[in-house]
């Protein structure tokens, strides 16, 4: 059968499958062969069920007979029991759940049956069970005595033994060679892996090496998820080089003239990361193409101060730098410290949403970014709004990138002049693990300040019962008495029947009595800007003592003199997000402390909290919540417009991911463009879609 005849010309297929499959992706018969197996069953050796030993799985053939349904009395619970005869003896056999056996088998026929065995402890008598096993009756068996394929369902109607009668019919009149191979012959070779069409063969009909199947780790397989991640790399360094192609027409002027006002500013002497970061801004923005680069350090690594000094290039150069924080709150913080430190020499504005903040009317704003008068536009998402016209972007920085969608940032990017693609510099405190940052970003280029400011301390970490809150709280008070400052961090959860705010409201209450006569505040994103401006600086200036608040702290606030932090139901926050948590503290010379109160723990929040108690560093975090949640959760692949990935698994391919990326990089300087983009998978449109939505 031809691969690219159409599904519904394959017998078994009329119009309402054809639908469905379609409506799952699958419209022709190669798209049906890429839908693989995830788990293999040896059915080649059937065993006697006399000699069915407990706690291993093995096939079975007999009749079957004895066929009830139990009631039971737990609802949504189901019990199908049968018995299995062949020569050597009678098994029980058990399903769970699977009421519609009960129509389905039919007493005295004889059947093929693979699962695994039991010692059997509550029923009467005891003895040896089947429980749940794949169960296929033996005139209809597709698979006889040999390794089963077992599909994931693909919806209804497109269950695992439907797809596998589809696929045998199809399988009946296959030619492995008339699978055109996508791949250059000598890739192939080079990793020693099978043609297309032999390798859908050998997942669908394998002959051998159910282990190595059931482990993902047949040449297959390699096969497979090696293609899968070379066409996401192709596409990846495509992406990438469509958009750094154009060539600079921004000219940054770097000189002893710079470097003396640079000095001017610096408030302190950057650590040795710092320097060699900005080195690399500064190369890049001296490079022949517009910069695309990604700052990654955890908190309180110092990444303001570099993107600040690398702003400074730009307006002594007479271009505008932008400035954009994903909240209004980080904005209103970075706006301040942007301030402070470059507002003698430059003239800086503040955009947020519909207002503004600092009694800057954002019509009046708007004109005079528009005119060239503003060099420095700080803000949220307002900054890359309809009607927000710079007069010649230089280079824009865009702080916490992950949570940026892919759009926003192409969005930024257009405010320069059509002719003119202004440098872009993507900050990210959340590290992205090295496995991450090579999928979602390919090559993008990187920089990496893996070295704190001086002086930090590592916060100590504790976890404790929620029980133990008053305990928590008299060591809290007794920082305060010391002189301290707290944040005390709750998870803004609608508790059934209250309201978000009456949460935090209940917080408030507790906290006050648990430090009675110290000045507590409360900050949460729904307190108008002013507002918020306000509690932020009574804290910074320490006539507030206790600051309670939502995640809205969670990035980039900074106030060096709080030196405690008190999370409560910590369990509710994952690793990452606890992580920037606790970067709001350890940010002076006092030693820090971060209490983690916790209520009931499910195995994986243990495991996250237990993390988060071990270490402080941040890449190790970034790496363990990668292990913990998968890649998907972690960097959202749908929102950085990356394909989903089929067969491959991250971090376990991870040495595929590598050896595609290298490959990658080479067919991109050789093969002509018509050869990578039929490589790189993705439709044009849709390619240019991740970057330039
Ligand atoms: P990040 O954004 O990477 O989390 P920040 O830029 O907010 O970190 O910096 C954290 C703190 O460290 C700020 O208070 C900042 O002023 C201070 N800082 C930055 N660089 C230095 C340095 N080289 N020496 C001393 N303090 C620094
Ligand atoms: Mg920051």
């Amino acid at each position: 059968m031809n691969p690219e005849t159409p599904l519904r010309q394959v017998r078994g297929v009329g119009p309402a499958r054809a639908r469905a499959l379609a409506a799952a992706g699958l419209e022709t018969v190669l798209d049906l062969l890429r839908h693989v197996p995830f788990r293999w069953e040896d059915r080649r050796e059937v065993v006697p069920v006399a000699a069915a030993v407990a706690g291993r799985a093995a096939t079975f053939r007999g009749r079957i007979s004895e066929i009830r349904r139990i009631r039971t009395r737990r609802r949504g619970f189901s019990l199908v029991r049968a018995l299995l005869a062949d020569g050597s003896g009678a098994i029980p056999v058990v399903w769970f759940n699977q009421p519609y056996l009960f129509q389905q088998l039919r007493d005295g026929d004889e059947y093929l049956l693979h699962g695994a065995v039991r010692e059997r402890t509550t029923e009467k008598p005891a003895g040896r069970e089947l429980v749940s096993p794949t169960c296929e009756s033996l005139d209809r068996a597709l698979h006889g005595a040999r390794i089963a394929p077992i599909y994931p369902s693909l919806g209804p109607g497109l269950g695992p033994a439907m797809l596998r009668r589809l696929i045998e019919t199809v399988l009946d009149d296959f030619a492995p060679a008339s699978v055109p191979e996508p791949l250059p012959a000598e890739l192939l070779e080079r990793h020693g892996l099978p043609p297309l069409g032999e390798a859908l063969l050998a997942l669908h009909r394998p002959e051998g090496g159910v282990e190595l199947l059931n482990e993902r780790r047949s040449p297959a397989h390699g096969r497979l998820i090696y293609e899968e991640l070379l066409r996401l790399q192709v596409s990846l360094a495509l992406l990438r080089a469509r958009e750094t192609a154009a060539p600079r027409t921004l000219v940054y002027r770097v000189d002893d003239g710079l470097r003396s006002v640079v000095r001017g500013l610096l408030p302190f002497r950057l650590t040795a990361a710092q320097r060699r970061v900005l080195g690399e801004i500064v190369a890049d923005l001296q490079g022949p193409h517009p910069m695309l680069r990604l700052l990654q350090g955890d908190v309180g690594s110092g990444k303001t101060l570099v993107a600040a000094l690398a702003l400074v290039v730009a307006m002594e150069s007479g271009f505008q730098g932008a400035f954009m924080a994903p909240t209004e709150l980080l904005a209103e913080q970075h706006y301040a410290t942007l301030e402070r430190l470059l507002g003698d020499r430059y003239r800086l504005g503040l955009l947020l949403g519909g207002r503004s903040g600092r009694g800057m009317d954002a019509a009046g704003l708007r004109q005079r970014l528009a005119a060239g008068d503003i060099q420095l536009a700080v803000g949220t998402h307002a900054l890359i709004q309809e009607g927000v016209e710079f007069r010649r972007l230089g280079l824009a920085v865009v702080d916490e990138q992950h949570r940026f969608g892919v759009r926003q940032r192409a969005l930024l990017r257009r405010k320069g002049e059509a002719t003119e693609q202004p440098d872009l510099l993507v900050m990210t405190a959340t590290p992205i693990p090295r496995t991450l940052a090579l999928t979602a970003w390919g090559d993008l280029a990187v920089s990496t300040l893996d070295e704190l400011p001086p002086g930090r301390t590592p916060v100590a970490t504790e976890l404790f019962p929620a029980r133990r809150r008053h305990a928590v709280y008299q060591r809290v008070g007794e920082e305060l008495a010391a002189g301290g400052r707290v944040f005390v961090v709750v998870p803004l959860i609608e508790e059934t029947g209250g309201s978000a705010v009456a949460s935090l409201a209940e917080a408030e209450e507790r906290v006050r009595a648990e430090l009675p006569g110290w000045p507590c505040a409360v900050l949460h994103g729904r307190l108008p800007a002013a507002e918020r401006a306000r509690v932020m600086q009574a804290f910074a200036a320490g006539e507030v003592r206790v600051l309670l608040a939502t995640t809205v702290v969670e990035v980039g606030v900074d106030v060096p003199e709080a030196a405690c932090m008190v999370i409560e139901s910590a369990e509710r926050f994952g690793l990452a997000q606890l992580h920037q948590l606790r970067g709001r503290v350890g940010r002076g010379a006092r030693p820090s402390r971060c209490f983690a109160l916790h209520g009931r723990l499910t195995a994986e929040a243990r495991r996250r909290l237990a993390v988060f108690a071990r270490t402080n560093d941040g890449f190790e975090i970034a790496e363990e919540d990668l292990q913990i949640r998968g890649p998907g959760d972690v960097l959202g692949t749908r929102q950085a417009g990356l394909p989903a990935l089929r067969c491959a698994r991250l971090p376990e391919d991870w040495a595929w991911l590598e050896r595609a990326r290298d490959d990658a990089r080479e067919l991109l300087a050789r093969l002509p463009a018509a050869e990578i983009e039929a490589l790189s998978g993705m439709a044009a449109d849709a390619a240019a879609a991740v970057l330039n939505p």
